[in-house]
């Protein structure tokens, strides 16, 4: 099979949306009247992000899922994609899950596969999607304050003073005294990757519920879109929350407290775990439920902030997208991360998100 019969085969598609799709030296987009392209590209390369054997249909998934999830930190739509593809040999039974799993994704979403690019080489995966956010105005603003001396504050303000305002969620937006949330359950993933690197046991069940949210993420676009106008800052949790709030924070120029006894209980399996057998206590201690939950990576929740006036605002949104959000903290204007328990007393911090780069 050739390159060229290969696209073909597995990755061309009809495009409804798009005005152009596979086929020319380029694809064409056309956002809708008022809205802005939101753009994000994420890479998987084998034996880094994923093991080169792992199940090709939940690798099609999750290649598009993470890119999807930002996307949802953004509060944006998903519109199209484009996919690059390395790949060691064209093996057709490989690429018919692949593709599969991709493509429902894809379809799931709305997300059009406008183009891409296929070559000969180490497993490697890029895509770029491509969203639409509405430009800023429409909306009222959930911030009174203009917020004149942080110019990267998100809700229907200027990402630069010089340019159109817009109603993506940014990073920049958090303000002292909001609400800090995070969606769905945390640190899962974290575990099924502990366990397929032989370093701790699980049960089965559990171990193939931690493994489908490691190998199959839910991005969470119905929310990321359900909180425009409501959160004040978001990103999505690739790394870990510490590290992915830590972003929020250095872009809003602000502090955070998190109180690890609700943390704690954001990971599936603790309940499972703990409430099933005491010989599980041992090797998943309150320290390593921690580590997984605050600093564990591949979870593509959302975290976000809210000020408490949008409580009900931010209910609201997790009703309307069907995804729980637990509150587990607060913005502080001190600069800096600090954990404290059910009592409001400090928690060392001894916990550290995952850096690709860090010696
Ligand atoms: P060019 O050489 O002009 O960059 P290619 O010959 O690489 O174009 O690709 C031909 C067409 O197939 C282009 O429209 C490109 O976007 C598309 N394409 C290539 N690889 C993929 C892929 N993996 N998935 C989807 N479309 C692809
Ligand atoms: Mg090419």
């Amino acid at each position: 099979m050739g390159e060229f019969e290969l696209i073909r085969r597995f990755f061309t598609r009809p495009t409804p949306k798009a005005i152009l799709g596979v086929g020319d030296d380029c694809a064409l987009l056309q956002p809708g009247p008022g809205m802005q392209m939101a753009i994000s590209t994420d890479m998987l390369v084998a034996g880094r992000h994923f093991f080169a054997d792992v199940d090709p249909r939940t690798l099609g998934h999750k290649a598009l899922a993470v890119n999807l999830s930002d996307l949802a930190a953004c509060g944006a739509r998903p519109l199209a994609f484009t996919l690059a593809l390395a790949l060691p040999t064209a093996d057709a039974a490989w690429l018919q899950a692949f593709s599969q799993g991709l493509l429902a994704l894809a379809d799931a979403h709305g997300c059009e596969l406008i183009g891409g690019d296929t070559t000969q080489g180490p497993l490697n995966i890029c895509i770029t999607v491509f969203g639409e956010v509405p430009a800023g105005g429409a909306v009222p603003s959930p911030v009174a304050d203009p917020q004149a001396h942080n110019p990267r504050h998100s809700g229907t303000q200027a990402v630069l003073p010089d340019r159109p305002a817009t109603q993506a969620i940014l990073r920049g937006g958090a303000q002292a005294g909001d609400d800090i949330y995070v969606s769905g359950t945390l640190g899962d993933a974290c575990l099924a990757l502990e366990a397929l690197l032989g370093r701790i046991q699980l049960p089965d069940a559990v171990f193939a519920a931690a493994r489908a949210r490691l190998e199959q993420p839910t991005p969470r676009v119905a929310l990321g879109l359900a909180l425009r106008g409501v959160a004040s800052a978001a990103a999505d949790i690739s790394d870990g929350l510490l590290g992915d709030l830590g972003h929020i924070l250095e872009r809003s120029d602000v502090g955070a407290t998190l109180d690890t006894a609700i943390a704690i209980n954001l990971l599936a399996s603790h309940a499972y775990l703990t409430g099933a057998s005491g010989q599980f206590d041992q090797q998943l201690s309150p320290q390593v439920t921690l580590q997984c939950v605050l600093a564990g990576g591949d979870d593509y929740e959302l975290v976000f902030c809210a000020p408490p006036s949008q409580r009900a605002a931010v209910q609201a949104a997790a009703h309307a997208s069907a995804t729980p959000v637990t509150r587990l903290g607060q913005i502080d204007a001190q600069p800096g991360l600090r954990l404290v328990d059910g009592q409001g007393l400090p928690v060392a911090n001894t916990f550290s998100s995952f850096d690709h780069f860090a010696s």
